[in-house]
């Protein structure tokens, strides 16, 4: 394409950077995309994707290879229970973007990466794997060069570091910018589905929450988040002992699984940090995307879907426009407030799942008896806008 002598450079090949180079390469945009991780394995845990995300999979063409490896809620139905397991309320999620997009897809991480793997491999796109991103020299009018850990230089139009959190590019281009821990951790598990669990299930404790979501293949997975002040360190191998204790008092569906942990292979437990980036996102010809640009608290399950909304927009943009800063910071000003809007609803939803006052918690579960549905109504409005 004349327009990209060089083509575009991709940094980190995770969620926003797998789908940008599938979106480019789908456009006719030459793409070249460099994972650090030699076996490029991503975690082994569930994750689920709401309408938004899903609806901008469906831009480029593969949500429904992503829908038929996960599990696709029918009708978004969510069941608030209280720990013992009663009922508070139940909300439902809408659909965006048309009746074959499913409210909430649950999906197992790898099985997402397999699909948008399968689709890059069958597109054409180069992927580098077991090499870093060490250097970055921007001197126009030459190209955008990359220095590999291994000692290869890389030619590009533009570059754009898709990094994840701890991004490198990041640390390149704005030095003091490092992730915050939020004071929470998340508990991740997976286990055989009951058939008779067929919807997303939060319940809500004093000072944690916890989530069961069916991801397709007869399995469901648990996620469960608690205060965790100071950021303590917790060996690997105690894991399942203390996602078992911590949450001790959930009963009801998460009883039998939490009854079931016995190895700490069983369970990832995350601390959970955030990355503030205010504008710009880019500097020259070298621009950030995903959770190098805005990581999320996960309370909303939105950081995936940002990451997806961020490439697909990025793809149109650099294919209707070519290559330039002018782009990325066009880029930059169309996300950010989106961005931030979602960084801003999951704190406060993370917030009141770990409130610790006992009356605290009882009015909170008021609300969401009496605003939830409007509450979740009003966000996913705001999701179903045009990206
Ligand atoms: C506990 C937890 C639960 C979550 N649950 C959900 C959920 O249910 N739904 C949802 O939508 N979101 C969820 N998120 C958020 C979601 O995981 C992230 O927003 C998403 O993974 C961001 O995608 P990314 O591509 O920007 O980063 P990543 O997915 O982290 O990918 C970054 C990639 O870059 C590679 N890389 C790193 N450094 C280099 C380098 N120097 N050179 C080359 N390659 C490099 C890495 O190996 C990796 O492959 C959750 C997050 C957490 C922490």
């Amino acid at each position: 394409m004349a327009r990209f002598p060089h083509g575009v450079l991709v940094v980190g090949g995770g969620i926003a950077g797998a789908t940008l180079a599938l979106a480019l390469a789908r456009r006719g945009v030459p793409v070249r995309l460099i994972e650090r991780d030699a076996g490029w394995r991503p975690v082994s845990a569930g994750m689920f994707l709401y309408a938004n995300g899903l609806a901008a999979l469906d831009r480029i063409g593969v949500l429904g290879e992503v829908v038929a490896a996960g599990w696709a809620s029918p009708d978004g139905r969510n069941p608030y229970l209280t720990p013992d397991g009663t009922l508070i309320t139940e909300v439902s999620y809408p659909r965006i973007g048309g009746d074959h997009v499913p409210p909430i897809l649950g999906i197992l991480r790898a099985e997402l990466h397999r699909v948008l793997a399968r689709a890059m491999a069958a597109a054409g796109v180069p992927v580098l794997l077991g090499r870093a991103v060490e250097a970055v020299e921007d001197a126009a009018p030459g190209p955008v060069v990359a220095r590999l850990s291994d000692g290869t230089r890389l030619d590009g139009d533009v570059l754009i570091g898709a990094d994840g959190i701890r991004s490198a590019l990041r640390g390149l281009l704005f030095p003091g910018v490092a992730p915050e821990f939020t004071g929470f951790g998340v508990w991740r598990s997976m286990h055989d589905r009951p058939a008779s669990l067929d919807a997303k299930v939060m319940m809500m404790g004093v000072g944690k929450r916890l989530g069961i979501m069916p991801i397709g293949d007869g399995r469901l997975y648990v996620f469960a988040t608690s205060r965790e002040p100071g950021n303590p360190w917790y060996e690997r191998d105690v894991w399942h002992h203390r996602m078992r204790a911590t949450f001790a008092e959930f009963r009801g569906p998460a009883a039998r699984f939490l009854d079931e942990l016995s190895d700490p292979a069983q369970v990832v437990y995350t601390p959970v940090e955030e990355v503030r980036l205010p504008l710009p996102w880019h500097r020259g010809r070298v621009g950030l995307i995903g959770d190098a640009a805005h990581a999320s608290t996960p309370f909303m399950g939105q950081g995936g879907a940002m990451a997806i909304e961020d490439a697909v927009v990025l793809a149109e943009m650099l294919a209707e426009r070519g290559p330039g800063e002018a782009v990325l910071a066009g880029f930059g000003e169309r996300r950010h407030a989106r961005c931030a809007l979602v960084q801003d609803t999951s704190r406060r939803v993370g917030e009141a799942g770990g409130l610790e006052d006992e009356a605290a918690c009882a009015a909170r579960d008021a609300r969401l008896r009496e605003s939830g549905q409007a509450t979740v109504d009003g966000f996913y409005a705001r999701m179903a806008e045009a990206i």
